[in-house]
This record gives C-alpha cells, structure tokens and sequence, in this order.
C-alpha cells in the first residue's frame, strides 16, 4: 500500500492526485488545533490578555517551545517577536523527502520541512495593521532572516511565508502571527508563475512584473504608492479588494529587500490594511511570493506580496472551474482605498 500514514501515526503527507499535478497535504493531527476565537470584535478588544491563548506572555508553558526572540523597543516599555514551533505541524523533518509512485496513481512523500509562527507581539487583541510601524519594520526582518534561514536547510525547496487575519481567512487563533513553512515540493502555482514570467521576459527582453508597475501605476486600480513599492487593485482580482503589492526596484525575494524598503514595506501595509479595516473587521491573507530559485530566475522574477480580503466564500463554479466571481470591480475597491487612505 502506498500509504506512509499508518493507523496512530501523525506525520504529515503530501499526495499528489490520480492524474493532475495538484498536491495536498493531509496533516490530520491539526484538527485539534484548538480554534480560539471570541464571539465579537468587541469582546476581543476587551482586554489584552487571554488565559487560554499560548501566544500571550505569561503563557509561554502552553507553546511546545521558543526558537527565537526579538525585542521591539514600544514607547517606554518594549515588546517582544517570537518564532516558535507550530505545534500542528503540516510539514516536519521526518521520514522521506522524495515523491514515490505507486501503482500509477499513488504519488506521495512525507510532508518533510518546518513549520514555524512568528508571534508579531505578546499581547493579545492587537491586529497586525495596529501595530507601530517600527514593530512591523521588525516583523518584516523576522521574516528576512526566517526565509533566509529556512532556504538553506537541505530537501527544502520552496519556503511559503504567509498570514491569516480572521477566521474566515484560516487562523485558528487571533493572537496577531505569520506562519512560514519550508517544505519539499515547489508549489505548482510558484512554477507556474516563473514560467509565465520567464517566457514574457525571453519574448521582450524585460521583466513582466516592471512593466505592470508602469502601466498600472496611473490607472483607476492605483492604491498606493512610497518611494519603494506601489500598489494597485490587479486587473483581474480573484478577491473583493484584492491588492497588489510589488517593490519599484527589480528583485526576486524578499531577502533582497534593503533597509528603506523593508521600512517602505511596513509603511505600506499598514496604510492599506488600516484602510481595509474601515470597513468593518475584515479577514484577510497575505502571501508572499518569492521565485524559489534566486540564482536562476533573478532576472525574470519579481517579488510581490498579494493582499487577499476574504469577504465571500468559494463555491461550487469557483472550485469547479477554478474562476472565482468577484463581485466588486477593481477599479471600485482601488477607489476606495484611495479615498479612505
Ligand atoms: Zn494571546
Ligand atoms: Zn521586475
């Protein structure tokens, strides 16, 4: 039987399907995490602690473990960043890397990478975008070195850095976090991006991604723009208020960021997600989308960060044709952000 998992095993498997290039992840040991959440953003923000969150100071025994700190220095008192385990693993270093095929249809590997959360505060209540900038600038640095650390590791080849604000966009837990895992396959998606982006620039001698910026930078999907990075509504967004988040300067990851763009970023993530949030408390992801090889796809990749709302649920045209209907134009929701920055 091709199966890794036997009956009271926990390691994560990642099963390629019977016939598409589309891999999942079956980590069942993560449907205990347990999902904390309070009923209202009211009662949220009643107080700053939470007895029962394992992210909150005070409740370091309730984390399987710290593998780093960082101070933040926050008006008088300071703050504090952690990178700790994930305790629900989806991916770990166990078992074997390589993709196997069984009998045909049965493509498996272990799930073989780390899984970790960086705890952006110790204290509970805050969302990301209310955070100090200079709490953020570090946030962004974590990340750097987390990323940087993580490609190096051997049977790593791609590392995905993502967050989950709100249940609705998949967190489990509303203390503030970022989750980066570092795993075994390159997901098909990232491949898929490349591809396009090195076929666009063999074709024009030029980067797709640095032209975008040109054309958009003035259109009616504009949202903001620093001296470092510009945003905009994308042509054709997947989600309500979808943005786009790309640096002016040409790079493929975002370990090549230098210090006035990684304090750019901070500035412009909180501007737009502030402005987001003047709707009401709206779950969102964003993910970060580093090319997986930046020897050799420097010149064509280009770092972006998509912004992703998650007002309306997937159905079954959206899961079927993988086209999603999004109900409010690009050029509204940049409208909007303009007007409510
Ligand atoms: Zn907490
Ligand atoms: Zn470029």
């Amino acid at each position: 039987m091709p199966l890794l998992l036997k009956k009271g095993e926990n390691m994560p498997e990642i099963r390629k399907d019977y016939l598409m290039d589309r891999y999942v992840i079956i980590a069942s040991e993560r449907s205990k995490r347990p999902v904390l959440f309070k009923k209202t953003k009211a009662a949220k923000k009643k107080s700053n602690y939470d007895k029962q969150c394992p992210f909150c100071k005070g409740n370091e025994a309730m984390l399987p473990g710290i593998n780093k700190e960082y101070n933040v220095k926050k008006g008088k008192s300071s703050d504090i960043i952690r990178i700790v385990p994930n305790k629900y693993e989806a991916a770990m270093q166990k078992g074997n890397p390589e993709l196997k095929n069984d009998n045909v249809f049965y493509t498996y590997s272990s799930s073989y990478g780390i899984h970790e959360v960086i705890i952006e505060t110790l204290e509970h209540g805050v969302d990301f975008e209310e955070l100090p900038l200079n709490q953020l600038k570090k946030i962004i640095e974590v990340y750097i070195e987390s990323t940087k650390e993580l490609i190096g590791k051997p049977n790593i080849k791609y590392v995905s850095l993502f967050k989950n604000q709100g249940k609705e966009a998949g967190a489990s837990i509303n203390h503030t976090h970022s989750q980066i895992i570092g795993y075994n396959i390159v997901p098909e998606l990232v491949k898929k991006k490349n591809k396009k982006a090195k076929e666009f620039f063999e074709k024009n001698n030029r980067c797709a991604y640095c032209e975008i910026i040109e054309r958009e930078k003035n259109s009616y999907r504009r949202v903001f723009e620093n001296n470092s990075f510009i945003s905009f509504c994308p042509y054709a967004s997947r989600f309500q208020f979808e943005v786009l988040l790309i640096p002016k300067r040409h790079f493929a990851s975002l370990i090549d960021m230098d210090k006035k763009e990684i304090k750019d970023l901070a500035e412009a993530l909180k501007k737009i997600l502030t402005t987001l949030e003047k709707m009401g408390p709206t779950p969102f992801n964003i993910m970060f989308f580093n090319t997986h090889n930046v020897e050799d796809n420097k010149d064509y990749f280009h770092f972006h960060i998509e912004i992703a709302p998650r007002i309306s649920n997937f159905a079954g045209f959206e899961i079927e044709t993988e086209t999603i209907i999004n109900t409010t134009t690009p050029e509204d929701a940049a409208s909007f952000y303009r007007e409510n920055l």
